[in-house]
């Protein structure tokens, strides 16, 4: 079998940054390129040289599209639905999306403070550049989402990140939370359920982190898009709806891509008070134009339709989610805390650390997950891409068979290390 050429993602070499020719912007040298995508672009060079590669880093639901969302893009496209929108969105489903806070958070929201965008990656983009730039800071607290900090940093704005501790469930705590606020924090980045962690913060603890932020002048970026995905009696909280006073200033993030297993679609959106949504649609007026059109009306029929879809795909990432930790509990050498939301279980390896794992001296967590690859031929993704050294990330966006024996391997070379 030929191997494809598979474009892997790295950042530029300080030679590459002043090419003779086009020099590269100073932003642009210093970020990185996603973890996540490079972790996926090892596995397919692994798996186009013939592997069979159990590929627990993916960021997204391995499930395919519903057909009732993929045949209303279909009629999209067939009655010619394929214009520029406005710049925010379409009416039609803007009033969806804020129909839906109504209804299920009751949050006060009308179709003028929603804007959709391409994917909750670019309106949370939007977000920071519409409130963020030199001189500010936003708070993230860690182990965050890969992508967080470089966005961040590409607004010039200073990313503080905030650590949590697997002994209080990777949450942050309100007195830490107002150690860190000061005159310059612009934001603070909260996303409940959690990727990588998988923690879910129940209503009271963000009530006590909300009451800390109203005591300052900075406003909340909530990152709510794995809000339909929570297993037992773990809740989905709408933030900018704890009490009063804090809608105007949270910009809520979610999108199509967890919930309907939309991720190649890149549908997201932002809520969040008027003025702000508007400068949100500026920015983006200027800089992609609109979302795409039979994007939006998928998106449209995914918000209006039966929400059975859901569901099945939510009982399944939990039967998935018991098998994980059920197996992973099993190992001494691990540790972790079990997710509540999300699906990735996030384990600490670093009891590893300094032993013999398939021959190798294992020094930190990206080599315990390049043996993984190598030798177990495990995709997982090293806690470093998500500030969070010493862990692991295993997405269980995969199917119960490849789990099953994926975590076999995986077994293996852990009781196997010396
Ligand atoms: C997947 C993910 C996103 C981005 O989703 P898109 O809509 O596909 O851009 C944002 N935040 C978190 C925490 C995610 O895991």
């Amino acid at each position: 079998m030929e191997a494809t050429p598979v474009a892997s993602p790295a950042k530029l070499s300080p030679s590459e940054a002043e090419g003779p020719l086009i020099s590269i912007s100073k932003m642009a040298s210093a970020v990185q390129p996603s973890a996540t995508m490079v972790a996926g672009a090892k596995a397919r060079q692994l798996r186009a040289s013939g592997v069979h590669v159990f590929d627990f880093s993916l960021g997204e639901p391995d499930f395919s599209t519903p057909p009732h969302i993929c045949e209303a893009a279909i009629q999209a496209m067939r009655q010619g639905l394929t214009h520029y929108t406005p710049a925010e969105g379409l009416l039609e489903l803007r009033v969806a999306i804020a129909g839906r806070y109504v209804g299920r958070y009751g949050l006060e929201c009308g179709p003028e403070q929603v804007m959709v965008s391409n994917g909750a990656k670019h309106a949370i983009h939007n977000a920071l550049t519409a409130t963020c730039g030199p001189g500010d800071e936003v708070i993230i607290p860690t182990p965050y989402w890969v992508s967080y900090s470089d966005l961040v940093e590409m607004t010039g704005a200073r990313p503080v990140l905030v650590e949590t501790s697997r002994e209080n469930g990777f949450r942050l705590s309100p007195a830490r939370l107002g150690e860190v606020l000061s005159s310059r924090t612009r934001l603070v980045m909260l996303n409940s359920p959690c990727n990588p962690t998988g923690t879910v913060y129940s209503r009271s603890e963000l009530v006590a982190l909300a009451d800390v932020i109203m005591e300052s002048r900075a406003a909340i970026l909530s990152d709510e898009i794995y809000e339909n995905l929570v297993y037992d009696d773990a809740e989905s909280t709408c933030f900018a709806t704890l009490r009063s006073g804090l809608a105007e200033r949270t910009i809520t993030i979610s999108g199509a891509s967890k919930t309907y297993a939309m991720t190649g679609w890149r549908m997201g959106w932002a809520v969040g008070p008027q003025a702000i949504i508007r400068a949100m649609a500026n920015v983006q007026s200027q800089q992609a134009g609109c979302p795409s059109s039979i994007g939006q009306y998928a998106t449209l029929a995914a918000l209006a339709g039966s929400q059975e879809c859901v569901e099945r795909m939510r009982r399944e990432f939990d039967a998935r989610r018991l098998l994980v930790c059920d197996r992973l509990r099993s190992l001494r050498a691990v540790r972790f805390c079990e997710p509540r939301g999300a699906f990735y279980v996030f384990f600490d390896v670093s009891a590893l650390f300094g032993k013999r794992v398939a021959g190798q001296v294992i020094a930190d967590s990206a080599q315990f997950c390049q043996a993984a690859l190598e030798v177990g031929h495990i995709n997982m993704v090293p806690g470093s891409a998500f500030g969070a050294e010493g862990y692991v990330r295993l997405s269980f966006a995969a199917s119960r068979e490849n789990l099953e024996a994926g975590l076999d391997r995986l077994t293996e070379l852990i009781e196997d290390a010396s």
